[in-house]
């Protein structure tokens, strides 16, 4: 996907948020954000391919088994994203407030095209957790629950 969606949709002129950044592909960073812009959700994103791959997850992430949340795919975040909190101005894409609900490493365990499997190591967010396409839920429909 890259960052040509991420650039393209962003005024950098009047939003804080980083304008790039891509790292090495060895980074194996995840954060949640948590985003209040017209409906809250929690942005889940993992580096991948020196970028974020990015989950807009519409409810608080899951911290047991037995609950799978929707997480709808966004566009490729530049790495620096990781550490981004503020506020996006109104009228901006995704204008409202970001702050961080837990980030830290990851180790992956599983990557294919419909299915990733990750042991997160966060402060809220630990072991192991599951993203599997959704067809049902569109094209950018996958599913985010915590593995047994
Ligand atoms: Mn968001």
């Amino acid at each position: 996907m890259g960052l040509e969606k991420y650039k393209k949709i962003r005024d950098f002129e009047k939003t804080s948020e980083p304008a790039g950044g891509v790292g090495s592909g060895d980074e194996a960073l995840f954060v949640v954000q948590k985003h209040d812009a017209s409906s809250l959700h929690y942005d889940l994103r993992l580096s991948f391919d020196g970028v974020l791959k990015s989950w807009a997850v519409p409810k608080e992430p899951p911290t047991k088994t037995g609950v799978k949340r929707l997480a709808i795919m966004t566009e490729d975040h530049p790495l620096t994203y990781a550490t981004f909190e503020g506020t996006i101005p109104k009228g901006q894409y995704g204008g409202g407030t970001v702050e961080i609900y837990d980030s830290g490493t990851f180790e992956l365990e599983e990557r294919e095209d419909k299915k990733i499997v990750f042991v997160l190591k966060g402060r809220k967010l630990s072991g192991k957790y599951v993203l599997l396409k959704f067809q049902k839920a569109g094209d950018n429909g996958w599913l985010f629950f915590k593995a047994d």
